[in-house]
């Protein structure tokens, strides 16, 4: 064990202040739990978790003695105002989720909320978020981002909620579970466009690991053919290109080129002079040339 994370080490970190301190976990990969996260769970008072066996997995190997207690959404209504009050007496007290980032598609946000209403010194330890590590890898544009979480289960609501990122300059995360991608993506394509680049992370940090990057028509496309995949995934959508080539343009593009050469070399080249994707321009000249 590295000394940082050693128990039995003198640490290099102060102790976490009473309050609420959020704690970032890791998405799959134990190893990439923080030196300064693993020194705040051990001496926080109590750590608030969802699932007591997922994070007793995280403690004993870090070989943490701290009591874990349950705090999800079926009994957090009940449970709040106990901990408001222990953590206005002095408590320390950690909240995690069961991977990444608590309050992100997590439970936390009330007790945030209400933490701060009473001025309770809220304070965190971050680290891995599946959407942020998802982008990075990605290739999409990473300046503007907008994370929608999960969006609505049922077809309507969940092609409403895509209308509204239309026109948003920039790449859009998505949390869904591998069951129902093949209908997201195909409500992308249908609303958003299938000609966006995008991207299926799946499994990330875990043994299994896929980056998965093309066009939202192919992606649909793959999933269709292959079936919902294994493991927990993230979606991403990049922005609608800047200049939408019509089809009208390509003919005349296509027209132009094949005029002096073969269609493989017109299509070669129309695709790189257009910056369009090769698989639209051949699907474009199978048909007019
Ligand atoms: N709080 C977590 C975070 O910081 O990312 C997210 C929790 S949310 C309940 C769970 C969703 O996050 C999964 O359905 C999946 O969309 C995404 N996710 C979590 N871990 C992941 C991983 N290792 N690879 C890909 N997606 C992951």
């Amino acid at each position: 064990m590295p000394a940082v994370l050693d128990p039995s080490a003198q640490s290099a970190f102060p102790d976490p202040p009473p309050g609420l301190h959020l704690v970032a976990t890791p998405i799959g990969n134990l190893g990439d739990i923080s030196a300064r996260a693993a020194h705040t769970l051990r001496r926080a008072d109590k750590i608030l978790c969802e699932d007591t066996r997922v994070t007793a997995k995280l403690v004993q190997h870090l070989g943490i003695a701290t009591p874990l207690l349950s705090y999800h959404e079926h009994n957090a209504g009940k449970l709040r105002p106990r901990l408001l009050a222990d953590l206005q007496a002095g408590s320390c007290f950690a909240l995690v989720s069961d991977a990444g980032t608590p309050l992100i598609s997590d439970p936390g946000y009330k007790l945030v909320r209400a933490a701060l209403d009473a001025d309770i010194t809220v304070s965190g330890v971050p680290g891995p978020v599946a959407a942020i590590h998802a982008l990075t890898l990605s290739g999409l544009p990473s300046q503007a981002f907008a994370f929608a979480g999960f969006l609505p289960t049922k077809t309507v609501a969940r092609r409403q909620a895509l209308t509204g990122y239309n026109s948003f300059p920039g790449t859009l995360i998505l949390y869904e579970s591998a069951s129902r991608l093949t209908a997201l993506l195909s409500d992308i394509e249908e609303v958003l466009g299938g000609e966006r680049q995008g991207a299926v992370a799946r499994e990330l940090t875990k043994r299994y690991e896929e980056v998965r990057r093309g066009r939202c028509a192919e992606l649909a496309e793959h999933y269709r053919k292959t079936g919902p995949p294994k493991g927990e995934l993230v979606v991403l959508i990049g922005p609608r290109p800047k200049e939408e080539i019509s089809d009208a343009a390509l003919d005349q593009a296509l027209e132009a080129a094949a005029a002096h050469q073969s269609r493989r070399t017109a299509i070669d080249q129309v695709s790189e002079a257009l910056g369009l994707p090769r698989t639209r321009v051949y699907r474009r000249a199978l048909e007019i040339l």
